[in-house]
Formats: structure tokens, sequence, C-alpha cells
């Protein structure tokens, strides 16, 4: 197939990326057990009112925080990095005495509990070091020589431009608003909707804003000399959303091509995991100096354009990647990095499901066997309870995680599978301002089958081996094939000289009448760790 050595070189330098990113020295993370502190309020939204200047990588500004009480509050504890300098904090015209020590910004709450708190701020940002795995701000130049500054905080959290309660349990259901200020003639592309741009003589100033909820992560700002496209796109559910992509002055050229190819990834999208999840907003990217992130309606592009042809169709795996992210990671989130695969796993599968849409089933079985060869079987896909997000995030949360959906479209049968994936994408428990876990989705799974899969997610989900075949020839009676391994069963597609037929199997061998050895799995529709 055409697309397969493209691939397999970016499949390379994707895994070259994972290793690389272990060598780098991590500063912070997020996420873990939630601070007894921090159990006691939460932040509904955030609002940035940042001025940025370019020449010397200073932030300057203030975050007004919503507050919603939960308990007693006498200590608000937030974060914020300490390249920052913290100049005051006020709620109600008053300020408050606070202590800001290593990323902790502690806030002494004293009388009635504010419902909205300022923080002024001002520092050095810090330099991403592999950014987007690494993250932090990376300060680039384009090729004209104009700044190009990109933000990433997957792994670490939003401290790193703003005070906030960073744990990923707290999304911030009312949204966010982003009003940055940088120097003419730049352009700040962020989440939401463009409410509006107001100039001085040297500066523009870009106001964003989004109702939707967002994780901290995800409250983002790429500042470039950009060039905008924006088309209409009509999403699956009949309403008009804008279709926005900005792109660097020397790349003006490639804007429409590569809202064409954005455009014909929602639609792909919009096939398996439902309509388009923030119609109210925009659906976007924006060209940015690292390869890519998630970015609610803002999604981070730095894959250069280098699309491939699939079927009738031009395909750029990593806008694909983070389009997708939109279903599986902004509309339905995690709010503990256990659950990543749920974020990464599900959205790597519905990567494979554009080669099943365009290509074809068989090019959708050779991208399974592709990526197949890279899962390493080293640590649980799921991790345990208030798992970090530096010690969560591993290659087989998204290869063995997309590899479990793909085995469930097997077990569940394709009508079943491709109903609840549509259906879990759009589960009112799980999405916007609540969040799943996977014992959540476990249980969401299993209430689509009778077919028991508590050992099928154990074993795939929560251990490291897997499942072995045992084929044993059993004189002129046939063969005996068996999981002699695992203590649950598996339906299993076995092809004989009779043809195809799905059969249950366990550790108990199963008598398969055939005058030659049975093919087990042919299709390779489960992961197992010996076949004959
Ligand atoms: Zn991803």
């Amino acid at each position: 197939m055409k697309i397969k050595l493209p691939f397999l070189i970016i499949l390379f330098f994707t895994l070259v990326s994972f290793q690389l990113h272990a060598q780098w020295q991590r500063q912070w993370t997020w996420g873990g057990a939630l601070d007894p502190l921090q159990s006691t309020f939460k932040v509904t939204h955030y609002a940035l009112d940042l001025k940025i200047d370019l020449e010397n990588g200073v932030l300057d500004g203030s975050a007004t925080l919503s507050l919603q009480k939960l308990a007693e509050v006498e200590i608000l504890r937030l974060q914020l990095i300490d390249t920052y300098e913290v100049i005051k904090v006020v709620a109600d015209q008053r300020e408050y005495a606070f202590k800001h020590d290593g990323e902790y910004l502690d806030i002494e709450m004293e009388g009635a509990f504010p419902d909205k708190i300022t923080i002024y701020y001002k520092g050095k940002t810090p330099v991403a070091s592999n950014p987007p795995w690494v993250g932090g701000f990376t300060w680039e130049k384009d090729d004209n020589g104009n700044h190009w500054v990109g933000l990433s905080a997957q792994n670490e959290g939003g401290k790193l431009f703003m005070p906030c309660l960073d744990h990923p349990s707290n999304k911030p259901e009312n949204g966010a608003e982003i009003k940055i200020t940088v120097p003419k003639p730049y352009t700040v592309a962020s989440n939401g909707k463009l409410l509006d741009t107001s100039a001085s003589e040297t500066d523009t100033t870009f106001h964003w804003s989004t109702d939707y909820p967002i994780m901290n992560y995800n409250i983002n700002f790429t500042i470039g000399k950009f060039f905008l496209h924006e088309q209409e796109f009509f999403s699956s559910s009949g309403e008009e959303v804008s279709l926005q992509v900005y792109v660097l002055g020397e790349n003006q050229d490639k804007a429409a091509l590569l809202a064409s190819v954005l455009e014909n990834s929602i639609k792909t999208h919009e096939n398996y995991f439902g309509s388009y999840p923030f119609p109210e907003d925009k659906v976007a990217v924006v060209e940015t100096p690292y390869l890519g992130m998630e970015h609610q309606t803002i999604n981070g592009y730095g894959n250069n354009f280098q699309f491939v042809r699939m079927g009738e169709v031009w395909y750029d795996w990593l806008l694909h990647h983070e389009l997708g992210h939109e279903w599986f990671g902004n509309k339905l989130s995690v709010g503990d990095w256990a659950d990543f695969w749920i974020h990464e796993g599900i959205t790597t599968y519905g990567d494979w499901l554009f080669y099943d849409h365009h290509g074809g089933i068989e090019a959708y079985h050779e991208k399974v066997a592709d990526t197949k060869r890279n899962i390493l079987n080293e640590k649980p896909v799921a991790g345990k309870i208030a798992t970090p997000a530096d010690k969560a995030y591993h290659i087989d949360v998204y290869y063995k995680g997309a590899y479990i959906m793909h085995s469930l479209r097997h077990l569940l049968g394709e009508e079943v599978f491709f109903r609840m994936l549509k259906e879990l994408a759009s589960h009112p428990p799980f999405i916007y301002e609540n969040q799943a876990n996977t014992e959540e989705v476990i249980r969401f799974i299993q209430g689509y089958t009778e077919y028991p899969l508590q050992g099928f997610f154990q074993w795939y989900l929560y251990e490291t081996e897997l499942p072995e075949v045992r084929i044993k020839k059993m004189g002129k009676r046939g063969y005996e094939v068996s999981l002699p391994n695992i203590d649950f069963s598996l339906p299993v597609e076995i092809v004989t000289e009779r043809g195809n037929e799905k059969v249950d199997l366990s550790a108990k061998p199963k008598l398969i009448e055939s005058s030659s050895e049975p093919k087990v799995d042919p299709q390779d529709w489960y992961l197992f760790s010996k076949r004959p």
C-alpha cells in the first residue's frame, strides 16, 4: 500500500520521540492524589488577561478564578511555577496575604469566601525542553524571522502559565476566557470564539472565550504572524460550525488544502464518534512550532502539511489524531491520569478507523498489524488510582489501548461495537463538565453484551502478561485448542477446512475436529503472547 512506507517512518520518529522523552529532565507533573487543601473548593472558570513580551519571553498580567466552596477553606491552595512572581492577590477589593513557595501558591482566606479571586503575576516563561512531551513555551522564529510562540502543558498542567487548581479532576465547568496582548502585527490563536480585538498604537489584544468546560492543559494560545483561512462546516448535527485554519504567512497557499483535510477528518470522526462536540465555538488548527496537541477548538498542528493519499482523500495522521481528542480527551475527559488510555487509546483507535473508512478493511488490518509491533507490554495500560501524568504516560496507553478497542470490535460484533463507541462519546455522565474513569467505562461497555468482560479487561488493561494459545494434536480426532494461562474465556475465530467459526476458548482444551491444524485468530483480533 502506498501509505505504508511514510507511515513506518512516522512511526519510527514517534517511537524515537517517546524514547527521547524519557531522557529529558522533567521538572513538573500534575495529577496523582488530590492535595487535601484542594478538596475544599473548585475553580469553575479562568479569565486570563496577559501581555506577552515577545523579545524577552516574559508574561505579565492577571488571572481571575471563579471559585466554588465545597467545605471550610482556610488556605486556598493553587499552583503556579515559581519562575513567575506573584505581585498581589485581590478579591472583593481587598488584598489577601499569600505565600508562593515552589509551585504552591497558598492564599490565606479570612472572612467571607469570595466568588472570584484575581492573581496578578509576571515573569519569565518556562522553555519547553521537548515539546509537546516535556512542555512549556516554545520560542521559535518563522522563515521570515517573525516570532512564533507555542505553549504545551499536557504532562505539566496549567501552572506553567497561570495560577490554577492544577489537578485533572478540576475541569472548570464554565470554561475560560483568554485575553492576550501582543505587539503588532502578531495574532493570538486560542480556544473558543474570538469575542473582539482591540488595538493601541503598538499592540493588539485578542479576546477569546469558551463557555464549554475545558481542562487546564487545553487552555492555550499560539502567537505568530498568521494567515487565517475560514470556511463553514456543516456538522452531522445539522449545525453550521466555523472552520478555521491559522498558518504562517509562508504557508498561506497551503491553508485551503489543510482546511479540506481537516473537514474530511471531522466528517470521518463524526461517522464513528457522533457530531462535533464544540459547535458553538469553532473547529480549528493552528500551526505550532512543535508536533501537536489536542488544545480544545484550536488543535496544535506541527506536521508540516505531510498529507498522504488514502482512497479518495488526503490524510494527515497528526491532524486526525489531535482532532479525535475533541471527542475523547476534551468532550469526554478523565479526572485521573491513571485513565490516560481513555484519551489516547480510543483516539488512536479513531486513527485506525480512518484507514477502515477510506482505505478499506485490509488497510485497517495492515495498520493494526503495523502498530502491534510497537506494543511493549511492560506497564499496565490503566494505572493505579491517583497516578500523576508522568507515571501514567507510556506508549502502550496509545497502542495497546487502541488494540483493546480493536478486540472489543470482534467481541461485541460490528453493529454493537460501533453503536457502543458512538454512545460512549455522548454518554451524559461522562462528558463536558462530568468525567469518566476506567471502571465506569468498563461497566458501560459491559452493558452492551451478555458476554462477561471482566477477565478480558483485567488482563488487557491491568496486567502485562498476555493469553497464550496452545494447540495439541489429538490423533485422528482433530486438535485441542486452549488458552492455558487465563481464567476466563474469549470468543476466538478458528479457521478449519470447514470454514470459519467463533469458538469460546479458555484454559479448558476444546476439541476442534479438523484434519489439518486449525488457524486460531488468523485476523489478529487479540493480543496473544504465543501463537503456534
Ligand atoms: Zn493523543
